[in-house]
C-alpha cells in the first residue's frame, strides 16, 4: 500500500498500472512515449505495470505483432509484472461476453442493424436509441446512454459488432477492472474515450480509475504519429539503438535527456537509464514540480 496525496487528497491503495497495446502493427515512437509514461508512473508509485495485448479486434490484428511488440517492451526493459493478458484470449473473451449478457438482460444494450452510413444520416452521426425492436440476428449490441451529456456527445455506442467481436470500449473497461487498474496512463488520442469507459464502469459498479494522458508524437506532415499513417517501428536492435528510442520518448514527457550513452559512467544500461528517470521523477514529486499533471482525479475508490 502507498500513499498517494498526487491530486490533492490522499488515498491509499497499492498501484496498478498497465500498457495495452493494439497488435496492429509494432510500437512506434508515440507508443513508446505511453509505454515509457505509464511504466515510469508505476514504477515511482511502487506500484505494478501490467502488459495486456488488446488484439480483441481480430481483423485487425497482423501477425507476429504481439510477439515483436513485447520483445520491443523487453529490448527497452520494460517488463510486465504479471502474466501478459490476451483480449483474445478464451478467459477474456467469456468474461466480455458474461458482462454484456448481464447489460441485455438488465435492457441496457438493444440489437442494432444500423450501418456506419446510416449513422452519418443521424443528427451529428450520434445514434439514438431504437424505438422499434430489432432481430437480434447477425447485429451489433449497442448499449443505451442515458447520461445527458455523454449522449450529447458520443450517443449510443456498441459493445459487440456485428462480426462477433467485442469493441474495444466493452474490452478495456472489463479488462481493467478484472486486473485492478487504478491508473491509465495513455496517450491523448484515446482521451475521447473516457466519457464512455466512465460510463459503461458506472453502469457495472466498477472503480474508475485515475486517467492521465500523454502527450501525443506529431509527424512531420503536423498529424499525429500513428500505424494507420506508416509511423515507423522504433528500432531496439541494440542497445544504442533502444537508447536512442527511449530518449526521444523521454524528450516528449519533459524528462531530462541522457546525451550520451556509455560516456557517463553511471548510465551505460538501459535499466541504468530507466533508473535515473524513477529517481528524476521521484525528485520532481518531492518538490511538488511534476511535468506532466493528471488530466483527471479520480473519484473515491469502489468496490476494491
Ligand atoms: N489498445 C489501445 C491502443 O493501442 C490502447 C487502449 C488504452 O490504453 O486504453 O491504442
Amino acid at each position: 500500500m502507498i500513499v498517494d496525496s498526487h491530486y490533492g487528497f490522499t488515498t491509499l491503495y497499492p498501484y496498478r498500472g498497465r500498457f495495452a497495446p493494439s497488435p496492429t502493427g509494432l510500437l512506434h515512437t508515440g507508443s513508446l512515449v505511453a509505454a515509457l509514461a505509464s511504466w515510469l508512473d508505476a514504477k515511482v508509485h511502487n506500484g505494478k505495470w501490467l502488459i495486456r495485448i488488446e488484439d480483441v479486434d481480430t481483423p485487425r490484428t497482423v501477425k507476429g505483432a504481439a510477439h515483436g511488440i513485447l520483445q520491443q517492451l523487453a529490448q527497452c526493459g520494460l517488463h510486465s509484472d504479471e502474466a501478459v493478458l490476451f483480449q483474445s484470449s478464451p478467459i477474456a473473451q467469456a468474461r466480455y461476453q458474461a458482462v454484456l449478457d448481464d447489460l441485455i438482460a438488465r435492457q441496457w444494450v438493444y440489437p442494432c442493424h444500423c450501418s456506419r452510413k446510416s449513422l452519418a444520416n443521424q443528427p451529428r452521426g450520434l445514434h439514438q436509441p431504437h424505438t422499434e425492436p430489432h432481430s437480434p440476428i447477425g447485429c451489433a449490441w449497442r448499449l443505451r446512454v442515458d447520461e445527458p451529456e455523454v449522449a450529447a456527445t458520443v450517443g449510443d455506442f456498441v459493445l459487440k459488432r456485428a462480426d462477433g467481436c467485442f469493441t474495444y470500449q466493452l474490452a478495456v473497461v472489463v479488462d481493467d477492472a478484472a486486473q485492478g487498474i487504478t491508473h491509465i496512463v495513455r496517450g491523448a488520442d484515446l482521451a475521447d474515450n473516457t466519457a464512455r469507459q466512465i460510463y459503461l464502469q458506472r453502469l457495472l459498479g466498477y472503480a474508475t480509475p485515475h486517467y492521465h494522458h500523454t502527450p501525443l508524437v506529431l509527424g512531420e506532415n503536423g498529424q499525429k504519429l500513428s500505424k494507420q499513417n506508416g509511423a515507423q517501428a522504433i528500432d531496439t536492435r541494440t542497445p544504442l539503438a533502444v537508447f536512442n528510442a527511449l530518449n526521444a520518448s523521454a524528450q516528449v514527457l519533459g524528462l531530462p535527456v541522457v546525451e550520451k550513452f556509455g560516456e557517463i559512467s553511471e548510465i551505460s544500461e538501459i535499466s541504468e537509464l530507466l533508473a535515473y528517470w524513477i529517481d528524476w521523477v521521484q525528485a520532481q514529486n518531492q518538490s511538488g514540480d511534476l511535468p506532466n499533471q493528471p488530466d483527471s482525479p479520480a473519484p473515491e475508490r469502489a468496490n476494491q
